[in-house]
């Protein structure tokens, strides 16, 4: 294996897997990618068979953003001969109690000519009848919702970079970072690579790794988890007939078809702090009593017994808004830090990461990402339930 990089990926979890594989598309051999686990490992924050994938957002830019991720996933799938996006459709159900602003929302979809549906609890019922709500929740159907197909994804990601002649190690955890002759050094698992331009995705363990800049960011990483429901009518939630759905409140629940594994799938954030290295994997079990009673409420033919629950890593910053920028004073630097909501983008991250080191710049709209706003010169100010 050779030791000396144009461009040096560290993390490969879903944002950096896809990062290598834009990058490789223009540079082959020239990318090197650095993991601290097994390739795949369900540690961080990518593994499971799904993500929602949605253009529902509350601005602009990032409906924007996700109709580019659309596209850069088509270009996944024809690269790799495979499904990766299963539009299912996607229902946001808007309860009174909401403290989220629909408003922001529908219009923001508006202004990109996404269109959707507003349904009323009339026909909410009518439609989907696998719901079940009283009169004070409504819902807005977006035909383009779906899942992304997470670990397919990642895989293809990583696959297609080594096709491309890209060198992905795992089992290295990368210990140092060093700026040496205008570019920089990397030690890692016993080796050390020489790299000119740097990806930093290292998801819940960024700190560790901006800290060899002098930098840090004021992020929070909580443990959270996902609930695998075996339905006696598991055909009725077929991808083909159930959307994924959405409870638009903030500490929400949402929910998938059947897909990965034989049953629905179903979570409720938990937002419970924790640390990368000293995290449990234990599900808890009031989070998995909650999601049952949710499931017996209001969508009761899906309600059945939990086939298992899984547990994975959030990174939040104070915003909710990504990072992806370069690194304050280093040009050749780009970081990514996805803000608990960004796999549906992993594409078009990878593929953004990878124009701002090879051409200088991006057409994405990226500057509510920037490295230096003003939020994240704030030290932290975090309000998340201990819990
Ligand atoms: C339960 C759950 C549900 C979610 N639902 C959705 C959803 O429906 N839709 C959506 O869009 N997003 C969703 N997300 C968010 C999304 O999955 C994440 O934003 C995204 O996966 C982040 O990817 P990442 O590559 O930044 O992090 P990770 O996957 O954690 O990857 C970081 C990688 O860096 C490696 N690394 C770190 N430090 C080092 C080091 N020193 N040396 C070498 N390697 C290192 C780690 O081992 C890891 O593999 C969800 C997340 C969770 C946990």
């Amino acid at each position: 294996m050779k030791d000396s990089f144009t461009y040096a990926v560290l993390g490969l979890g879903g944002l950096g897997s896809a990062a290598c594989y834009w990058l490789s598309r223009q540079a082959g051999g020239d990318v090197l990618g650095l993991e601290q686990f097994e390739l795949g490992h369900g540690r961080g924050e990518s593994h499971d068979h799904s993500r929602i994938i949605r253009k529902t957002y509350h601005t602009v830019p990032y409906v924007r953003f996700a109709q580019q991720a659309y596209a850069a996933w088509e270009a996944v799938e024809a690269d790799s001969g495979e499904q990766l996006v299963l539009k299912t459709g996607e229902l946001n159900f808007w309860p009174e109690k909401t403290t989220l602003d629909e408003s922001a929302y529908n219009d923001s979809m508006a202004a990109c000519g996404v269109a959707y549906d507003s349904l009323d609890p009339a026909e909410l019922r009518r439609r989907f009848p696998q719901f079940q709500f009283d009169d004070t929740v409504h819902a807005v159907y977006q035909p383009d919702g779906g899942l992304v197909a997470a670990i397919k994804a990642n895989e293809a990601h990583r696959r297609l970079a080594r096709r491309n002649g890209a060198t992905l190690v795992d089992n290295m955890p990368i210990d140092e970072i060093r700026q040496v002759n205008g570019g920089y050094e990397i030690a890692a698992g016993g080796r050390r690579f020489q790299a000119e331009k740097l990806v930093i995705a290292a998801g819940p363990w960024t700190n560790r790794l901006l800290a060899h800049f002098g930098l840090e960011l004021p992020l929070q990483v909580t443990h959270e988890q996902v609930s695998y429901v075996a339905s006696p009518h598991l055909e009725e939630f077929a991808p083909e007939r159930f959307p994924v759905w959405i409870w638009m409140i903030h500490d929400n629940y949402y929910g998938f078809p059947v897909y990965g594994a034989a049953g629905v799938k179903i979570a409720k954030d938990r937002f419970h702090p924790t640390h990368p290295d000293t995290r449990g994997f234990e599900p808890d079990e009031k989070n998995e009593r909650d999601v049952l009673r949710f499931l017996a409420d209001h969508i009761p033919r899906a309600a059945g017994p939990l086939l298992y629950t899984k547990t994975c890593l959030l990174t939040h910053t104070p915003d909710g808004d990504f990072v992806l920028d370069r690194l304050p004073g280093h040009p050749n630097a780009v970081c990514v830090v996805g803000a608990t909501h960004a796999f549906k983008f992993a594409s078009v991250i990878g593929r953004t990461l990878a124009e701002l080191l090879t051409d200088g710049e991006t057409p994405a709209d990226i500057s509510a990402f920037r490295f230096d706003r003003n939020t994240l010169a704030l030290p932290g100010v975090w309000n998340l339930p201990q819990g």
